[in-house]
Order: structure tokens, then C-alpha cells, then sequence
């Protein structure tokens, strides 16, 4: 691929989420034209973009349209269809591919990856019928039932103890296929964000170390703070055999759990940028939005190196209410006070309880300092 050089192409997203509005930020500061496509006319990332095509994602018309203005596309949702990106490359680059995509839509095609990457994962087995229902292995229970397709910030899950209670929670999911997998005993977990390009380089930014509540993403610490160097080095590894095994071009995220016996065991991964490399937008050289720019459009990848200790927090729709459940706005003065913050809000015009709104990223010289203004502002955001 020839490079799309700044200031002279036009970048496309599919999508028009946060993470394509953070992407659109970022080809636009490299002087790229942007067009999005998304079917909602106030879209976080269409209201930003110099084109805004608003269509379905499957929808002829729009998909020419896309490929007509770009020089290159990209993805910021992994549900989009797969078969729209291949429509999309008969035309023009598409990074990451659409055969990419589609193993990270299917959680037993993305296991199935794991093992042909040399990545051990939980023990699971594959849920499509009621042979296979019957079949399960008694060692998986307790275990977490997850629809193979379309599961997200815990969505699509449920914990199952027994054989009855799993029978239960299959139908509740509608019988659809799904994966059922040993609950195992976390200690922690962490994620890595990797940008690959055609050439096959790979660049990573160090190990970064997540807590979820209510199977969301909460916070996210960087450097990790209870990850030794070996295990960090064995999660950069295998994120980077898991990318080039399948030919990956563009910025791919694969999540870990340590387990409380210090085994590292791959969980699932995101072809796109992901909510925990947000951090890198003020604590690196390059951010995961600039490597998915740099990536697509043929470009250097240059060296993602973490030049401040940091602490992401998210910010969903609930701190937009207060106890009694009035909808107010968060003393974001106040939280602006605090030293080394830097807030991304999405431009989202309504706040629901666990909606992403935006994050906050805590910069510091050191990270005992990071966690302390991090305490602070969850305070004043109570
Ligand atoms: P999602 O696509 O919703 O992010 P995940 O598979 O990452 O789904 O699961 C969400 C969260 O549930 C994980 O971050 C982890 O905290 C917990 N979890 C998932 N699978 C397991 C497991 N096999 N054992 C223990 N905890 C798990
Ligand atoms: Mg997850």
C-alpha cells in the first residue's frame, strides 16, 4: 500500500460512537479529511467529522458513497457486519479486514484464534444445541454463560452454578449459541493495545491494568501496578502472536485475567481501539487513536512510549445524577482544579446510567501522585 499522506487524503470510519469521534480528533490533527457513516444523525463522531453520510450500515448506497470519498476505512464497533467491510474492499483499504473483524464477533471463532496463536484461554465449551447443552463438562461450573455474538460491557452473560441454573440461562438468552466458560479466580486484569500495519511491525504501549464494575470498565492504571515485568513481558507476547496470526493491520486490543495462582489467561479482544488505551491520549507519544490513523494510512508507527504515570476513569451517565435520582451536571471545575486532569467528554446530548459520556485522564510525575488526584476527583464526583 502506498502511504495516504497527511494533509492529502481522506480517512472513513464506519461507526460514529466515541471511539470513532477520538479517531476523527485524531486523523483531523494530522490534516486528514474525515467522513463517517452511521445511521443516527447526532452521532458523537458524525457531528465532527467533515462528512457525515447517515445511513444503515448495510445500506448500498451509503457503503458507495463511503468508498467514493475515502482513501482508506476503518471500524470503531465490532459488530459492524462483516460482510459490509468486504463490500467496502473491493474499493478501497480496509484495515482492519473484515475476516479480522468477523473472529472478533464470534466468541468461539476469537477462541478457536487463541489456541492457533499459542494463548491459553478458560476452559469452555461451545453451547448451540441441547446435545451440546447436555454434553458440558461438569468441571465448567461454576461457570459464566456468554452468547458467542454481540456481548458487551457484560451484557449477553450470566453466572451459572449448576446444570439446572445453566439450562435456565440458556433459555433466558433465547437458546442462542453461546460459550460457556469455568468462572475462574482472578486476581486481576489487564489489556494490551497493539497497532500492527501491512509490513507486519508491530508497536505496543506497556501492560495496563483494568478494573471493571457491574462488567464495565472502570478504571484503568498504567504502569500496572501489581503486573511483575515477566508477566507483562508474557502479555505483550502473546497479544503480538495473536495479531500477526492473523495478518492484523490496524490497532487491536486483547484482554488478560491473572489468576490468583499467577497464570496469565487470555479473555477476549477488540479489533479497534478500546476504552482502556484512552489513557494513551495524554500519557504517550502517539495515542491508539493516531496508531489507528498511522496504521490505515500506511504510515510510520512510531514508538508509543508512556511518558507520565496515569489514571483513566470513566465517566458514565450516572454521575449525571445525583441520590435522589435528579439529573445534574458534574462539578467539572472543581475536578479541573485537580492537577494533571484531562477530561474527554463525547458530546452525547443525553446521560443514562452506565452510558458512556467521556473519561477522565489523571496525569502525574509519579504514580502514588496520579492515585491521589484520582481519589480526589472521585470525590468531588461522588
Ligand atoms: P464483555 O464482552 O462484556 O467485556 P467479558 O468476557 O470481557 O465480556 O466479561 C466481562 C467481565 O466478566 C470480565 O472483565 C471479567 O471481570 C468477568 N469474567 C468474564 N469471564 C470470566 C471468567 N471465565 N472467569 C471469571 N470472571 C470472568
Ligand atoms: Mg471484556
Amino acid at each position: 500500500m502506498t502511504a495516504k499522506l497527511p494533509g492529502q487524503a481522506t480517512l472513513g470510519v464506519m461507526g460514529g460512537g466515541q471511539l470513532g469521534r477520538m479517531f476523527v480528533h485524531a486523523a483531523q490533527s494530522l490534516g486528514y479529511r474525515t467522513v463517517v457513516l452511521d445511521p443516527d444523525a447526532d452521532s458523537p463522531a458524525g457531528v465532527v467529522a467533515h462528512q457525515h453520510i447517515r445511513a444503515g450500515y448495510l445500506d448500498e448506497t451509503g457503503l458507495a458513497e463511503l468508498a467514493a470519498q475515502c482513501d482508506a476505512i476503518t471500524t470503531e464497533f465490532e459488530n459492524v457486519p462483516a460482510q459490509a467491510l468486504a463490500r467496502l474492499a473491493e474499493r478501497r483499504f480496509v484495515a482492519p479486514a473484515g475476516a479480522s473483524v468477523a473472529i472478533c464477533q464470534d466468541r468461539a471463532d476469537e477462541k478457536a484464534h487463541f489456541a492457533a496463536s499459542g494463548v491459553v484461554c478458560a476452559p469452555y465449551a461451545q453451547i448451540r444445541n441441547e446435545a451440546e447443552l447436555a454434553a458440558v463438562p461438569d468441571d465448567l461450573l461454576p461457570g459464566i454463560l456468554k452468547t458467542a455474538r454481540m456481548g458487551y460491557d457484560g451484557k449477553g452473560q450470566s453466572r451459572v452454578r449448576s446444570r439446572a441454573e445453566l439450562a435456565t440461562a440458556w433459555n433466558e438468552l433465547r437458546n442462542v449459541p453461546c460459550v460457556l466458560e469455568q468462572m475462574l479466580p482472578l486476581a486481576l486484569e489487564l489489556s494490551v493495545i497493539s497497532a500492527r500495519n501491512e509490513a507486519g511491525d508491530i508497536v505496543q504501549f506497556p501492560v495496563q491494568q483494568n478494573l471493571h464494575r457491574d462488567g464495565i470498565l472502570a478504571v484503568t492504571q498504567v504502569p500496572a501496578p501489581n503486573v511483575s515485568a515477566e508477566l507483562a513481558a508474557q502479555a505483550l507476547a502473546s497479544a503480538a502472536c495473536i495479531a500477526a496470526q492473523m495478518q492484523y493491520v490496524g490497532v487491536l486490543c486483547v484482554e488478560f485475567f491473572v489468576l490468583q495462582d499467577g497464570r496469565l489467561i487470555v479473555n477476549e479482544m477488540a479489533p479497534r481501539p478500546h476504552n482502556s488505551g484512552h489513557y494513551t491520549m495524554d500519557a504517550c507519544d502517539v495515542s491508539q487513536f493516531d496508531l489507528q490513523v498511522r496504521a490505515m494510512a500506511g504510515l510510520p508507527l512510531g514508538t508509543p512510549r508512556l511518558h507520565s504515570p496515569t489514571v483513566m476513569l470513566n465517566l458514565l451517565g450516572d454521575l449525571w445524577f445525583d441520590a435522589q435520582g435528579v439529573e445534574r451536571t458534574p462539578a467539572w471545575d472543581q475536578v479541573l482544579a485537580l492537577p494533571g486532569t484531562h477530561l474527554h467528554l463525547y458530546g452525547k446530548a443525553s446521560a443514562r446510567p452506565g452510558r458512556k459520556m467521556g473519561h477522565l485522564n489523571i496525569t502525574a510525575a509519579s504514580a502514588a501522585l496520579a492515585g491521589d488526584a484520582a481519589r480526589a476527583a472521585a470525590r468531588i464526583l461522588g
